[in-house]
């Protein structure tokens, strides 16, 4: 499987600001010595140097992962980051794309993704709701878009309604779903080849009850080798902001290790997070798994351009 993050963001797109990008120019150049600026070389081997939060950066589009199976082509999600996606790739025949739900950041970007202009471009959506198809071309209507968006974009889309907890086949791959808790429900998707497991569980507000005692979702998420899963919020956050849906990163730390997962991609940042707090977070998740005796788990942070091979 290849996995490739086009959108991590939560809530909405957050394009990195003016200030932001002093900020990284500042802390480059405080720690520029005068030999990292004698030539090209030494300048590349420099800035190559800097710490991630510096240099790059998590991205600002909302939710969409793409994954890669042979010749199947799955999409989660069609954040904003899916509008980059269609200008990278060329149409397969067919994208199979799921919906975790139908928040606004989670489909936004399909008016903007070249592909749904595009006739010979087939979609299969797979979702939980029985209304998904009237959700998800609400946004095209009139007025929330010109009359020539509803009029021109792909009508070769076919709904499928699935249901939690109920494997079933696509193409060679094994798929499960599990209904997490969040305002309007969301599901959580688990795809299986080979002996590999992906999880993806975006927008889902863990408690401590999840994974203490009988927790549901055991086929979805039991062993699975990578989970991305919603961190949006620090532990103080989650005490202030309880029933807004999302999880603090301990939480999904503590999910990851009741399910014996090997690498965990927080994802579903916070709008108001620059990359240097997003660091810090993933910092502080890596010193918690150690804190309860678990520095065997693998924690990263989602960045968006992101390529994971399974
Ligand atoms: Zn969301
Ligand atoms: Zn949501």
């Amino acid at each position: 499987m290849n996995i490739h993050f086009w959108g991590v963001r939560g809530s909405v797109p957050t394009p990195i600001s003016p200030q932001q990008v002093q900020s990284k120019i500042m802390a480059a150049i405080q720690r520029a010595k005068p030999e990292d600026l004698l030539n090209a070389e030494t300048r590349a081997k420099f800035v190559s140097s800097l710490p991630s939060w510096i240099f790059g950066t998590a991205g600002g589009n909302t939710a969409c992962v793409e994954l890669v199976n042979n010749n199947t082509h799955v999409i989660l999600d069609a954040g904003t980051g899916i509008r980059a996606l269609g200008k990278a790739r060329a149409c397969p025949d067919k994208y199979y794309l799921f919906f975790s739900h139908f928040h606004w950041d989670h489909i936004q970007g399909f008016p903007f993704f070249d592909h749904a202009y595009n006739p010979n471009c087939r979609f299969e959506v797979y979702s939980h709701y029985d209304d998904a198809e009237k959700y998800f071309w609400d946004q095209v209507a009139e007025p929330y878009s010109p009359p020539s968006v509803g009029k021109t974009i792909a009508k070769n889309i076919n709904f499928n309604r699935i249901y939690e907890d109920e494997e079933f086949m696509l193409d060679d791959m094994k798929i499960n779903s599990h209904k997490m808790r969040h305002p309007g429900d969301s599901y959580a998707f688990s795809f299986e080849y080979e002996g590999k497991k992906f999880v993806y569980a975006t927008d889902v507000e863990l408690k401590t009850t999840d994974y203490i005692g009988d927790f549901a979702g055991e086929g979805v998420f039991r062993n699975a080798d990578i989970l991305v899963i919603d961190s949006q919020y620090t532990v103080e956050e989650v005490y202030r902001k309880e029933n807004w849906g999302h999880s603090s990163f301990c939480y999904a730390i503590d999910f990851a290790v009741y399910w014996n997962i090997k690498k965990v991609y927080l994802f579903h940042h916070e709008p108001v997070y620059d990359d240097k707090k997003l660091n810090s977070i993933l910092e502080a998740a890596r010193w918690y798994a150690q804190y309860i005796n678990h520095s065997d788990i693998e924690i990263y942070l989602a960045k968006e351009s992101q390529e994971i091979i399974l």
